[in-house]
């Protein structure tokens, strides 16, 4: 039935490579597709192609990895509608679940259990229109808004969306990422200091562990 199955890129088993569950054993499922075309995106493989699957097959073989997280990315998992209901499988199967979204998608619809990765595209990634601002109602202390960077203007865009909206004060916490080899992460340590800002400083764990062209680690 096609409103009960989804479009899968890769399911695997990882240590989670950003936000504050890094670092933890995960399994990651990756939907195919994405409406957006971030300038600086890292995962274009999941732009087409994919294998479709069943809910209960996606299930089945994301617990059979027996991480305690899971994470639904993509590509951007919102476009497909059974996305929801998977994500209410998994949290009545005991895990913790994390979703990654664009922040173009309506957050709306996801199960209260889950921690939402919520991205606000800054300039630099070329999609900074598709920004859904009305998604920051919605967000709670599970939650987490992530901000990718290209350059100091980026950076200066970021920090006066974060004191405009209060951010901090609606999130568990505020995740701030350079463009890999782009943006220095030292640079971007001595912005957030410099103003005191507050926010989690992030590097992408997995391209330090495995490099940044590796995927499906
Ligand atoms: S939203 Fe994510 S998957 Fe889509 S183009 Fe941007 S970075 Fe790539």
């Amino acid at each position: 039935m096609p409103t009960d199955t989804l479009v899968i890129h890769e399911i695997y088993r990882s240590v989670q490579g950003e936000s504050s569950f890094v670092g933890r054993r995960c399994a990651f499922v990756r939907l195919t597709g994405c409406n957006l075309r971030c300038s600086w995106c890292d995962t274009p493989q999941a732009f087409q192609g994919g294998t479709r699957l069943t809910r209960s097959e996606v299930a089945v073989r994301a617990l059979a990895l027996a991480t305690p997280l899971v994470l639904v990315t993509g590509g951007e998992p919102l476009l497909q509608p059974a996305v929801l209901p998977l994500m209410r499988d998994l949290c009545d199967a005991g895990k913790t679940v994390l979703i990654e979204t664009s922040g173009e998608r309506d957050i709306g619809g996801v199960d209260p259990r889950v921690h939402r990765i919520v991205d606000l595209k800054a300039p630099g990634s070329g999609e900074s229109q598709r920004n859904r601002w009305a998604n920051l109602a919605l967000l709670t202390a599970r939650d987490e808004i992530k901000i990718v960077l290209r350059d100091r203007s980026d950076y200066e865009w970021a920090r006066d969306v974060i004191v405009r909206e209060h951010l901090a004060e609606r999130v568990n916490d505020v995740l701030l990422s350079c463009v890999h080899g782009i943006l220095e992460p030292r640079a971007l340590c001595e912005w957030v200091l410099a103003d005191a800002l507050p926010v989690r400083v992030q590097l992408q764990l997995h391209k330090y562990i495995w490099g940044p062209e590796a995927q499906g680690v």
